[in-house]
């Protein structure tokens, strides 16, 4: 048979999916490997979508999606993080803040074209990125700076063949924020190169610490930026495959142009949830929004107080331990954990090679779980731990017989 398309076939499977398969073949496994709210989807929501079946609402819409649901969209954003968008013509309803990211690098990528990528970052980029033809340039981002990006970082990775930057924050594994202080000083680096600022926001409503920062918010290079968001996290809605783009006008139409062409239009079902989501749903954002807080709080004294160095995210559901302490690799401690206490986590190498030496735990999971799953880890570590201590007592020992026969043969 002739070869297939040669950029498909050498992607690389998802780090994540590896533990899942595993988790799921176990019984008895806690999970803080999952990239999704534990909370369904609350109820008026989908009976909004209930009623739309019994009115017959079950055709195509616009390319761009309802109207009206883009009207809602423009005024929640404008509402929540002061940003202007004419749902006219600035906003995408897509399928999922994945379809963002895909059509967002279909747009822009010329073949060659260089992207600029933080380290670590969510899985789905570096993909989207070869698939459209471009090659991904990584910019490690460090624990000690609390996962942030650096000017000096951004001036020295921008050449000639940057076409854009992949920005995520709250992130996706790290739980790293920007302030507006920090994106302060990236604008006029920004600015001055020219190039486009794709920002995933799909964690904005899940900011716990001062507000959330887009850099659309700074004039100056708000028609470089193209914001990729959706309901999936921030109204427990992962199902409905909804997301949106918001971005210059030029650029929405040319989005506009790939989607039709590839799906039409986002579920329309979907469509009217979301509207109602954004109508009504605000206070259900403001409940989960606490009750991951909660268990940030928990997870994160429970992590540092066993001596895994972890930093408080500001955002999202996840924490980054840092685990060189076990001198373990990532891998090694996902593995051992699951086999012998059962709790599943992602080691941060699935999300670039600079993860080497941290996990990421989802902590969208009960506090109960939670709880129980610190209490194994720390079962994980005494054993270790005493394992460690073992080890050393024999090769102590070892060395003193060696050093015994030694004096016997002087
Ligand atoms: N971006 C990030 C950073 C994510 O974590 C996810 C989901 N895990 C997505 C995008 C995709 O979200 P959606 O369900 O809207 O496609």
């Amino acid at each position: 048979m002739k070869p297939i398309n040669q950029t498909v076939e050498h992607l690389k499977p998802s780090g994540i999916r590896k533990y899942f398969d595993l988790a799921s073949s176990m019984e008895g496994v806690i999970s803080l490997g999952v990239g999704e709210p534990d909370f369904d989807t609350p109820w008026h929501i989908c009976n909004a979508a209930v009623e739309s079946f019994h009115e017959g609402k079950t055709h195509y819409t616009a390319n761009r999606g309802l109207l009206t649901l883009r009207q809602e969209i423009a005024r929640y954003s404008k509402e929540r993080f002061g940003l202007d968008y004419d749902p006219e013509k600035e906003i995408v309803v897509t399928v999922g803040g994945s379809e963002g990211v895909d059509l967002a690098f279909r747009t822009l990528i010329n073949p060659g074209d260089e992207v600029i990528v933080l380290d670590p970052n969510y899985v789905a980029y570096e993909p989207a990125i070869l698939m459209a033809g471009g090659k991904p340039v990584y910019i490690t981002l460090s624990q000690e700076n609390d996962f942030k990006l650096l000017p000096e970082d951004l001036a020295r990775a921008i050449t000639p063949k940057t076409k854009a930057i992949m920005l995520n924050f709250p992130s996706n594994p790290t739980g790293g924020t920007m302030s507006r202080e920090d994106y302060a000083k990236l604008v006029p680096i920004l600015k001055e190169s020219e190039i486009y600022i794709i920002s995933d926001e799909i964690y904005a409503e899940l900011t716990f610490d001062g507000e959330f920062v887009s850099p659309a918010s700074f004039d100056e290079i708000k028609d470089q930026v193209i914001i990729i968001n959706g309901f999936s996290k921030a109204f427990a809605m992962t199902g409905w495959r909804l997301g949106y783009l918001l971005s210059s006008a030029p650029l929405s139409k040319m989005m506009t142009k790939v989607h039709q062409f590839i799906i039409m239009s986002a579920p329309t079902a979907a469509q009217i949830a979301a509207i109602e989501a954004l109508e009504n749903g605000i206070p259900d954002i403001l409940t989960m929004r606490k009750e991951y807080e909660q268990r940030r709080n928990l997870i994160c004294a429970r992590l540092n107080r066993m001596g895994l160095k972890t930093n408080v995210p500001k955002g999202t559901f996840y924490v980054f331990p840092n685990i060189t302490s076990t001198g373990l690799s990532s891998d090694e401690f996902c593995v051992q954990l699951l086999e012998s206490k059962k709790v599943a986590v992602v080691p941060g190498t699935a999300f670039g090679e600079h993860g080497e030496g941290h996990v990421r735990m989802s902590y969208a999971t009960s506090l109960d779980n939670i709880k129980e799953a610190m209490n194994r880890l720390e079962e994980f570590l005494t054993e270790l731990e005493l394992k460690r201590q073992a080890e050393l007592n024999a090769s102590v020992d070892e060395i003193a017989k060696e050093v015994v026969i030694l004096a016997e043969e002087i």
